[in-house]
Parts: structure tokens; sequence; C-alpha cells
């Protein structure tokens, strides 16, 4: 069995903390998480490098900065409820995990889902709930979150994501076309007041359902 703490401690100091991301709580979660169990057999060895690797259905797992940057972004509190659309390999609920009290998340791809959760059980990570489907209408009878946190790109901010916000709230989304996309911080203010910040440019796969893009990369709304 490879020891992989060093690599992780390599990880946070020079792909996190030199590269600006200072919030003790995104740093220590990410300590504690192995990347190594989210990547596919074989890609063990990769899984502390600063890149986005494939996990199959055209799909990745973000790259740890990526990663840290949204998480420290969304400002969570411990006893945070969050919710995050794309679990993908399940890596980025699983340090959600560490700091908030519950993460929901949701996957469209059914296999990648029945990885993710093994991932969790195999962990002990019990304070995730996975769901199948299209995360863009959100988790209603979950909400309303203290942060959403979106790890695909789409065309524009879903409609229902921004409901299910709580007021202070912060849903972190990556918006623009298929191939790059503004990292994007909105903030709730009030009822019908919703304050955005540009975190810089991205490049993730496609958010693919009835609030984002279509399968072939038309916009629906
Ligand atoms: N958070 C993931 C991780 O830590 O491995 C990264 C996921 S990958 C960059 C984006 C994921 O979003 C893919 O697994 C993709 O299938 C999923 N996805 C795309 N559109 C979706 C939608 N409408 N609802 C749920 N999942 C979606």
């Amino acid at each position: 069995m490879v020891d992989f703490s060093r690599a992780r401690d390599r990880m946070i100091a020079s792909h996190l903390s030199r590269r600006g991301i200072s919030d003790p709580d995104v740093l220590e979660a990410m300590r504690t998480v192995p990347r190594e169990a989210f990547v596919d057999p074989g890609f063990e060895e990769f899984a502390y490098e600063d890149s986005a690797l494939a996990i199959g259905h055209g799909q990745t797992i973000s790259q740890p900065y990526i990663v840290a940057l949204m998480i420290e972004r969304a400002e969570l509190q411990p006893g945070d409820i969050v919710l995050e659309i794309g679990t993908g390999s399940g890596y980025a609920a699983a340090v959600l995990s560490r700091i908030a009290a519950h993460v929901y998340t949701i996957e469209r791809h059914a296999e990648l889902a029945k990885v993710a959760q093994k991932r969790f059980s195999d962990l002990g990570y019990d304070n995730i709930d996975l769901r199948i489907g299209d995360g863009t209408a959100g988790w209603p009878e979950a909400g309303p979150f203290d942060a959403i946190l979106v790890t695909a790109g789409g065309p524009g901010v879903p409609y229902d994501l921004k409901e299910q916000l709580d007021l202070g709230g912060h849903l972190i989304i990556p918006v623009g076309s298929a191939e790059e996309q503004r990292l994007m911080k909105i903030t709730r203010v009030n009822a019908t007041r919703f304050e955005e910040q540009d975190l810089g440019g991205v490049r993730f796969v496609p958010l693919v359902g009835e609030q984002g893009w279509t399968r072939d990369r038309t916009v629906l709304h």
C-alpha cells in the first residue's frame, strides 16, 4: 500500500497555498481526503498533480486548485447545508463533506454516481446524499442551501438554483460557452436581489440539462 500523505502535503503547499488558497478549513479538508481513492484504477500516481483527470464517460475529476478555489469562495461554515451539481468522481463532494454539516450532490451519469457512492461508503463519509438526475433543477426538498457549487459549465445560471439559495448564501458556477467559461460567484442578498462577482476564466465540461446545454450543445434556456 503506497503512502500518499507526503504527496498530499506537497499538493497543499505548491498547488494550493502558494497560489493563494488560505482558508484553513479548506486546506485541512484537502489534506484529509485521499484524492487517490477518487481517480480511476491505475491513475493513483497522478492523483496529486494539479490537473484534471479523465474518469470515463467524457468527464473529469477537477484540478485540485479549482476545487479548493470554488470551496473557499463559497465561504462555508460548519453547520452549512451544501448542494453540489456534478458529483463526477465524488472528490469535491467528499472535500465539502469534511467542512459542511451535510452535502447533497447530483450526477446525471448513473455509472459515475454508483462508483462515487461506493467511495463515500468505503471512506465512511455518511453526511453525503447522492441523487442521479438533472441537477439544473436543484434538490428543492433539501433546500434552501447555504452554498451551491456547480462543477460543470452552463450557458447561464439556472433559475431553480438561484431560488434554492438561502439568504446570504453563495452559488459558484462556471458560465459561458461550451469551450470556456467565467467562474461566477452569486450571492443572495435578499429575496429578489443577487450580487455577482467574476472569479476568473475556467474550462469545465458542459452542464447538460433542462437549464443547461442540450446534448448537441445548443441553448435551451
Ligand atoms: N465534482 C466532480 C469531481 O470532484 O470529480 C467533477 C465533475 S466533472 C468536472 C462534471 C460532472 O458534472 C460530470 O460528471 C457530469 O456528468 C456532471 N453533469 C453535467 N451536467 C449535469 C447535470 N445537469 N446534472 C448533474 N450532473 C451533471
